[in-house]
């Protein structure tokens, strides 16, 4: 079967160009069946295990956090824990650690951040007078490895950066940047919002030596609602969860002040699971196992060449804006000049079926990045084509035909 064959949403919207993939990503048909043939066959709380259903719902978990933990290279298992999504993964990481922040401490991030992962730095920050130290990039880069040395202090407490951008596409080398922070205060807790990245190139937290990292899954092929965080089993045992109830609680005492909580990963999973989005999160890790990872990024980054070459022989970049059209990451922003991006957005849905974004992408400080408070975005997956890229560069010759 062919990849394309494997989406129905491709077949049941005829034409449909889909290039909105950093929103999220289509789900193919095996991902699709497993959340149905959950609530179909199974549909079992998997807290219930005192029949045969119930059992195979607990298996479903473990068979997808072991699935997980080997798609990231994490050794223990225990480690991944099962959240809504890396909003969710990244408010836990935040305000889970409030008891290790103080006043004057230093969180760093950068100014291409997700608002996921800057507002619950900014209210964790705020609550304990604590500073939020920002690392100004320019369009064309992404953290400065040289200049790390000028941002982190003895105060740095926290460093919570992207992968690679939603917006600037700009993929980071966490290998090295853990290496030089380390290096300069060993004592800082690293956090990766892999997002943006979990479905394109190659996630490895024991060679990244990170502490934290999250992501979505239906932003890898995957079911809404699911998410992951990854955390050091040390640091794992030591967060204060944010949820609490079902599943996590060992012990409630008769006077009921004190309790005791399940260890790890029980104790960030409080309530009953999405345990039909897990099915599905399992069906869409062996879809990703099966064409690898490394397959998927060599498609991309022929696609991002493709596309760059056609845009330089259009002479397109004469008339847009676009903002790091050099790098390889699968997402390009651009802007048209003195024109509306949704005005783009619209123009390229109704003349030309290519779904795109058009906005801040939610990540507001990228404006200090490339000058705009909103811009398009395109961004790729596994089914698109040079014959879709080639769409695409038509509707974008004939925008100032719109303009008119
Ligand atoms: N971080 C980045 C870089 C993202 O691109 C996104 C979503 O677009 C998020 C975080 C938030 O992901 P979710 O909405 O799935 O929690």
């Amino acid at each position: 079967m062919k990849i394309r064959e494997k989406f129905p949403i491709l077949r049941n919207n005829p034409g449909l160009i889909y290039l909105d993939n950093g929103a999220t990503t289509l789900k193919p048909i095996s991902v699709i069946q497993a959340e149905t043939s959950y609530l179909e066959n199974i549909s079992a709380n998997p807290h219930a295990i005192d029949y045969k259903t119930g059992f195979a719902a607990t298996e479903i978990i473990t068979e997808t956090r072991v699935k997980t933990a080997k798609l990231i290279n994490a050794k223990n298992t225990n480690e991944v824990i099962f959240t809504s999504g890396t909003t969710h993964s990244i408010n836990q990481i935040a305000f889970g650690l409030k008891n290790f922040i103080h006043e004057k401490d230093e969180i760093l991030v950068t100014t291409m951040e997700h608002s996921a992962n800057l507002l619950p730095w900014i209210i964790v920050a705020n609550e304990k007078k604590a500073q939020i130290v920002k690392i100004p990039l320019n369009k064309d880069t992404g953290i400065n490895i040289n200049k790390l040395v000028e941002v982190i202090t003895p105060q740095t407490k926290i460093f919570s950066f992207v992968h690679a951008s939603n917006t600037i596409g700009f993929e980071n080398d966490v290998k090295k940047i853990v290496q030089k922070v380390r290096t300069i205060n060993p004592n800082i807790i690293i956090v990766v919002d892999c997002a943006q990245t979990i479905a394109h190139t190659n996630v490895d937290v024991e060679s990244w030596d990170v502490d934290f990292i999250a992501f979505s899954a239906h932003k890898m092929y995957g079911p809404f609602g699911l998410g992951v965080l990854w955390g050091k089993i040390a640091l794992l045992n030591e967060l204060l969860p944010i949820f609490y109830g079902g599943g996590m609680s060992k012990e409630i005492s008769e006077d009921l002040i004190n309790y005791k909580l399940a260890s790890i990963p029980a104790k960030f999973e409080a309530g009953t699971p999405n345990i039909s989005a897990i099915a599905a999160f399992l069906a869409a890790l062996n879809f990703l196992e099966e064409i690898k990872i490394e397959k998927i990024r060599k498609h991309e980054h022929e696609l991002k060449d493709y596309l760059r070459n056609k845009i330089k022989a259009n002479k397109l970049d004469l008339k847009i804006d676009f903002y790091n059209l050099e790098n390889h990451a699968p997402i390009l922003n651009f802007n048209a000049k003195n024109v509306n991006p949704q005005d783009i957005t619209h123009f390229l849905d109704f003349k030309y079926k290519i779904a795109s974004r058009s906005g801040a992408h939610c990540a507001r400080r990228t404006e200090e990045v490339y000058g705009e408070k909103t811009s398009v975005r395109i961004s790729f997956g596994v089914y698109n084509t040079k014959e879709e890229i080639d769409v695409l560069i038509e509707a974008l010759n004939n925008i100032d035909k719109f303009l008119d």
